[in-house]
């Protein structure tokens, strides 16, 4: 991502917390609030400000508008949300210290609308100048003090509540993706990978693999015993591949591995060294288990979908051929 393209992603709405209902809500606030302040100034003279919060109520509804009808907000709403900041400023130089308060919800505001790092070093920025203009309007030191560490101690809780509340998505997320007997990646991961077109920009190979007579382990061992070898099995194959984020459980003694940017004859070199490697692997009760390895390559991400057929077709070529085996596109039999 380029600079800019950095710069304006850092403006936009973090995480599910920043979701259009609490800026839709927000914006609602804005829009019924600040009225009133408008008609207010004109009763008591005050033109420019009366102006200056009708620009921004008008620029706020287009804003909602415009998200409403187009999921397109034109308007930077952190920008406006600075505007109206300003204009708080503006009512504590003329009216006094009680409209200090306000900065408290606008300050809140800012964490649902622009990211983390902005928020902050925007809340901070203004909680010094509005404690400055609290000074300056009551003359009192310790009630602008007072007032500066209140709006900073939201501040610092609200960092930790939204650290926390991250956290707490990125584990939830990843636990949803992770398949719970084996540890390595489930098919909702896989599918969700490749919806979002993660699999490299050029070409890439794919890899089906289905462990051999597996059903005979759980026959003669049982299930518990079966599931253990499982766990061994993709321990083994996690050895073989050192990116393991590119393993995944498809179901039962399933798995895929992505390939992005791999052409297809070193795929099928890490498929040949996955089945040696595996049929090798000591495991409990003195069981040997074996693979068998489906490989397909795909020169466009589009391609991806008849990729996934061609390598369970190749996958289901190996066991014909007897399994143990790793198909290809160049290989015969099966
Ligand atoms: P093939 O070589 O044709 O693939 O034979 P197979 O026995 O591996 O294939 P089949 O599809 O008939 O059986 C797969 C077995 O895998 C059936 C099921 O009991 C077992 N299995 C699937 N998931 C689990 C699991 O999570 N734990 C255990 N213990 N067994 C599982
Ligand atoms: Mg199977
Ligand atoms: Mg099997």
């Amino acid at each position: 991502m380029n600079g800019i393209g950095r710069y304006r992603r850092r403006f936009q709405v973090p995480t599910v917390l920043g979701s259009p209902v609490i800026a839709k809500f927000m914006a609602a606030v804005a829009i019924m609030v600040l009225p009133i302040a408008i008609v207010r100034y004109i009763v008591l003279g005050e033109y420019i400000l009366s102006v200056y919060y009708t620009v921004i109520v008008a620029l706020i509804a287009a804003d909602l508008w415009c998200y409403l009808k187009w999921h397109k907000v034109p308007i930077n709403p952190t920008v406006l949300l600075i505007a109206v900041e300003f204009g708080a400023f503006e009512l504590i130089a003329h009216h006094g210290a009680s409209a200090a308060f306000w900065l408290f919800p606008i300050t809140v505001a800012g964490f649902f609308y622009s990211s983390l790092g902005v928020a902050q070093v925007i809340g901070s920025i203004m909680t010094l100048i509005g404690g400055v203009l609290v000074y300056r309007a009551t003359g009192d030191f310790w009630f602008a003090f007072r007032f500066v560490l209140a709006l900073g101690t939201v501040i610092v809780f609200l960092r930790f509540m939204l650290k926390t509340m991250r956290r707490l998505e990125n584990e939830l997320g990843d636990a949803v993706e992770r398949d719970a007997l084996t540890g390595c990646r489930n098919r909702r991961s896989f599918m969700r990978r490749l919806e979002e077109g993660r699999f490299g920009a050029g070409p890439g190979s794919l890899m089906f693999i289905d462990i051999d007579h597996f059903k005979q382990v759980n026959d003669s061992y049982g299930h518990v015993v079966g599931d253990q070898v499982l766990c061994m099995m993709v321990e083994g194959m996690s050895e073989v591949l050192r990116q393991q984020e590119y393993l995944y459980r498809m179901g039962g003694e399933e798995f895929a591995v992505l390939l992005p940017n791999v052409p297809v004859e070193l795929a099928v070199r890490v498929g040949e060294r996955l089945r040696r490697h595996l049929a090798e692997k000591e495991l409990p009760k003195g069981i040997r288990l074996t693979i068998s390895v489906g490989v397909e390559s795909y020169s466009t991400p589009d391609e991806i979908e008849q990729t996934l057929n061609r390598a369970d077709a190749n996958l289901y070529r190996a066991k014909q051929a007897g399994r143990n085996t790793v198909m290809h596109p160049g290989s015969v039999g099966g």
